[in-house]
């Protein structure tokens, strides 16, 4: 018998890009669990990748052949087809849209399945740009806010690292599900809450992590940023202000202050739902701890105030001169690495003047036919638009059209999967090179296949070098190898790399980025903000120009929806958004909601079991939880369900309106849905 241990990473969407220890038995994974080569998450991942990732691989869902549709679109009909045939169906389909309507009639359709750099977007984006396919801004669907506010306040450098939280006298956890999708911050502070340390959480949801809180603050929906204002107020008023660090390196101190002021402990605390003593509490322990950590997650993002609040909360520490080598904030870490994404995807191939869609309207694209030319060829790859695109009825209804080819490359079927012309199998990150920056941690990692592509399965690049190849791409960048795709990813030369090239990082050992002096990367300790100012900028001309003149100043909307309840969705424990690694996906596993016994009272719904979440946009029936884990006014449900679990055919993304934005970056705005809920049945 044949058994070997591999080295591996985690490529799916969570900021620790775990290092995996793989165990192969004759070309099967049988166990995945942590390995030491990164000392961030040493040994340790979550359950849902130890316990599902073998079915995951190897399981009866995954695809494993190039297949085409045979019966009408949705009855999941398909034949099994070559992988020539596909690229010739791909080929004379695509060619026939290009010819009738322009090159901009096609577009990728694509998220972050995986998150290594080569299957994120490296010969895809190659392919289509040499087409000359329609653009698309896929960030606005998550993580585009954050890092817009981060990038305006302080600039394209990475934040403190989550490992100083390890050190810290408190850390605040602030839209951080992290015990769900930021495991090992969590050990991170537990170690400090071991040598005295405080624990603050600030999240709607009361979390696991916000149960083992010194303190949990519940602000409703989107009021984040006046919870921030009051802090900088009341820092302010107890003279946490560090008036020197102020006067050297922030811009805009006096117009930041002049809009906080508007909003005093008292009338924050109202208008947030939450008890004005807790700010103050929570300011006085800031004043006092140093080190003092912030560690924002993405739930803050997802709302009308999303950026202000983000641009808020990370104000507060460079209004304290609280930014060195043991305090900061734990964002920006992408910016860590050298990444070279121009030589990697070549955007110099792309036509001038080619237009770039919002991922997020691309439902009302397909359904109301509001641009020129309308789009009429479509490849789905690392996404999964039907579950998790908000207003899913309209994306549903859009994709269903059947002037519209759809191509999808998945390693599972999925319902996005189920109503495409030709779908494709791509390989996983187990039968795959890459390369592995984090979004979350400072450390630059290399994968190596563990294991043969399952089936007939191919990975990402490969698919999209042979579809090059069939249309006729004939550019050495099209040849190039995933060995060499690797090292056009990341600069080598870059001081951070410290002389190793990037496809010879080794596979059993992460590499720190860090300064020229091996000292970690941290903000004014070996880092210094890379705004246009060089200071902290609390005002932002750059985020104005990109985002509008009220992207200036951090500023408050009030909600002004008339359905009563405000609907947020959390991560799951069991999954990864939709990518199912073992819950989610068939019927009677539909997540629960999560409501308020006021709420419940005042709706009669004490013994009711389910219930009906709708609004204007739709229909969902969930499983009911009464539960003090929310506020009043506030539902929660979790993320990513598939379709298959609901019996309306509609899952909570139906509710989340795609028209409303987020005030920068024209974010989703998940966590603040305007719903009612009744029993179900009537
Ligand atoms: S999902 Fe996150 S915590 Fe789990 S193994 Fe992957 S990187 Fe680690």
């Amino acid at each position: 018998m044949t058994t070997l241990e591999q080295p591996a990473v985690c490529t799916l969407d969570c900021p620790d890009t775990c290092s995996l220890t793989v165990t192969v038995d004759r070309g099967r994974i049988t166990k995945v669990r942590g390995s030491d080569a990164l000392p961030l998450t040493s040994g340790v991942i979550c359950n849902k990748v130890a316990h599902h990732s073998a079915d995951f691989v190897h399981g009866p869902g995954r695809l494993t052949t190039p297949l085409r549709r045979v019966g009408p679109r949705g009855a999941s009909r398909f034949k099994r087809i070559s992988w020539g045939e596909a690229f010739d169906v791909i080929y004379a389909r695509v060619s026939k849209v290009i010819d009738t309507y322009g090159p901009e009639a096609v577009m990728p359709l694509n998220y972050a399945g995986p998150h290594g750099m080569l299957a994120g977007d490296s010969m895809s984006l190659r392919f289509f740009h040499k087409l000359g396919a329609s653009q698309l801004y896929r960030r606005s669907m998550c993580g585009a806010v954050r890092s817009e506010a981060w990038a305006g306040t302080y600039g394209l450098v990475p934040g403190i690292g989550p490992e100083a939280a390890e050190n810290a006298k408190l850390t605040i956890v602030w839209g951080n599900n992290a015990t769900v999708s930021n495991l090992h911050l969590v050990r991170k502070i537990r170690m400090s809450l071991r040598k005295g340390g405080r624990l603050v959480v600030i999240d709607t949801l009361r979390t696991k992590i916000a149960e083992q809180a010194d303190l949990h603050i519940a602000p409703r929906p989107s009021t984040d940023v006046l919870l921030a204002f009051a802090l900088a107020v009341e820092l302010k008023r107890i003279g946490a202000h560090d008036r020197d660090f102020i006067d050297q390196h922030v811009l805009g101190y006096d117009a930041f202050m002049a809009r906080a002021d508007d909003w005093p402990l008292e009338k924050a605390a109202t208008e947030c739902g939450i008890k004005a003593e807790d700010i103050r509490t929570l300011a006085r322990w800031m004043a006092d701890a140093d080190p003092l950590v912030i560690a924002p997650g993405n739930g803050l993002e997802r709302g009308r105030n999303g950026g202000s609040g983000i641009r808020a909360a990370i104000a507060l520490p460079a209004l304290m001169g609280r930014l060195n080598a043991t305090s900061g904030v734990v964002l920006g870490a992408s910016n860590s690495f050298p990444k070279t994404m121009a030589k990697l995807q070549r955007p110099d191939l792309l036509p001038t003047r080619t237009r770039t869609l919002n991922i997020m309207d691309v439902g009302r694209h397909l359904v109301e036919e509001d641009i020129a030319p309308p789009l009429r060829a479509i490849v789905i790859y690392n996404h999964n638009p039907v579950v998790v695109h908000a207003d899913q009825n309209r994306m549903v209804q859009g994709l269903m059209r059947e002037d519209l080819f759809l191509v999808g490359i998945d390693i599972a079927m999925t319902e996005s999967m189920a109503l495409c012309d030709v779908v494709l199998p791509a390989a996983t990150h187990f039968e795959c090179d890459d390369i592995y920056p984090a979004y979350g941690h400072h450390w630059l990692q290399r994968g190596e296949a563990v294991i043969p592509p399952v089936g007939e399965a191919l990975p990402n690049t490969e698919i999209f070098r042979r579809l090059a190849s069939r249309f006729g791409f004939d550019e050495p960048c099209f040849n190039a190898t995933d060995r060499e795709l690797i090292d056009e990813a990341i600069d080598g030369s870059d001081p951070r790399m410290r002389g190793v090239r990037p496809s010879e990082i080794s596979v059993k050992e992460a590499l720190r980025m860090s300064a020229a002096d091996g000292r970690p990367l941290a903000l004014f300790d070996t880092v210094m903000p890379a705004t246009p100012s060089g200071k902290v900028e609390l005002v932002s001309d750059t985020l104005a120009e990109r985002w509008g003149p009220e992207a200036r100043l951090a500023t408050y909307r009030p909600r002004t929806a008339k359905l009563p309840l405000s609907l947020i969705s959390p991560a799951s424990d069991k999954r990864i958004s939709s990518t199912l690694l073992g819950f989610g996906g068939k019927p009677g596993e539909a997540p629960p909601l999560f409501i308020n016994p006021v709420d419940a009272a005042a709706r009669g719904l004490e013994h009711v079991k389910r219930v009906r979440v709708w609004n204007e946009l739709g229909n969902v029936v969930l499983p009911l939880i009464i539960s003090h884990a929310v506020p009043p006014g506030v539902v929660a449900s979790e993320k990513g369900a598939w379709i298959a679990t609901s019996e309306t055919g509609q899952t909570i993304s139906a509710l989340v309106s795609a028209d409303a934005q987020a005030d920068l970056a024209k974010g989703a705005c998940y966590n603040d849905t305007a719903v009612e809920v009744q029993a179900w049945p009537a």
